[in-house]
Formats: structure tokens, C-alpha cells, sequence
């Protein structure tokens, strides 16, 4: 294959990987986009999925959020909080004032330089608690 059809092909994994992303609220992780990634490319591998990811997160179209040990994929780079649902694992975008910027000077260690700060609710969401 030239190299002018492998970075085409790349180009249109990357694509179809985005789509699938791109307006989803839910917070997929990698496996759960590969599912779906592999409905439309059967033969894409979790690997490469994976690395289409990451080029997204560094290409600033995606963020990547931390639960536990899995990595969360949100499309949403706008500023917001997360409410993670301790019985269903449901990732849920929240949007309210956080309480300030968290100034170095308040922090124990006045060493530190603060950029920013990610806030996590966690709890019982709508659907569990019904
Ligand atoms: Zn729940
Ligand atoms: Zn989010």
C-alpha cells in the first residue's frame, strides 16, 4: 500500500472514530468506543482505536476523564463537572459555578502552581434512586 492510501485510510479512521464520539453525552471508555468503531470498520483493531483517541485528546477535540481505572472519552471541552453514579458507573455532565479558582496560597504547600481543578460528584443518580 503507498504511503498516500495508508494515511487516507488513517484519515478516514480517525473520521468515522470521531463521529462515533463526537456527539455522545455518555463518557464512553475506549471499549465501549471500539464496539461501535467496529460496526462501521470491522477491521480496526482496540489498538488503533485506542491511538485515534489519544490523537484526538493531544488535537484538543476530546478530554479524557479519570474514574477508577478507566479512562472516560468526553467530546464536551467546554468547562464542567462530573457526576459519577456509584451504582451504575453513569457519567453525567454537570453544569454549575464551582466555588472560585483554588488559589496556590490556600493550598498547604504553597509550592505548588495551580492551573486548574477538576471537581467530581459522586452519588446515586436519577435512575437509581427512583
Ligand atoms: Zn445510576
Ligand atoms: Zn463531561
Amino acid at each position: 500500500m503507498s504511503s498516500t492510501r495508508k494515511n487516507a485510510r488513517n484519515t478516514r479512521q480517525l473520521e468515522v472514530i470521531w463521529n462515533v464520539i463526537k456527539d455522545d453525552k455518555s463518557h464512553p471508555t475506549a471499549d465501549q468506543i471500539y464496539d461501535r468503531v467496529r460496526k462501521l470498520i470491522p477491521k480496526i483493531s482496540l489498538g488503533t482505536v485506542y491511538r485515534n483517541l489519544q490523537k484526538l485528546v493531544a488535537d484538543d477535540r476530546l478530554q479524557v476523564l479519570m474514574h477508577g481505572r478507566s479512562q472516560h472519552f468526553d467530546p464536551l471541552l467546554e468547562r464542567h463537572q462530573h457526576f459519577i453514579c456509584e451504582n451504575c458507573d453513569r457519567v453525567y455532565d454537570i453544569f454549575f459555578e464551582t466555588p472560585g479558582a483554588i488559589d496556590s496560597a490556600t493550598l498547604p504547600d504553597q509550592v505548588f502552581k495551580v492551573s486548574s481543578h477538576q471537581l467530581a460528584l459522586y452519588g446515586t443518580c436519577k435512575n437509581c434512586s427512583s
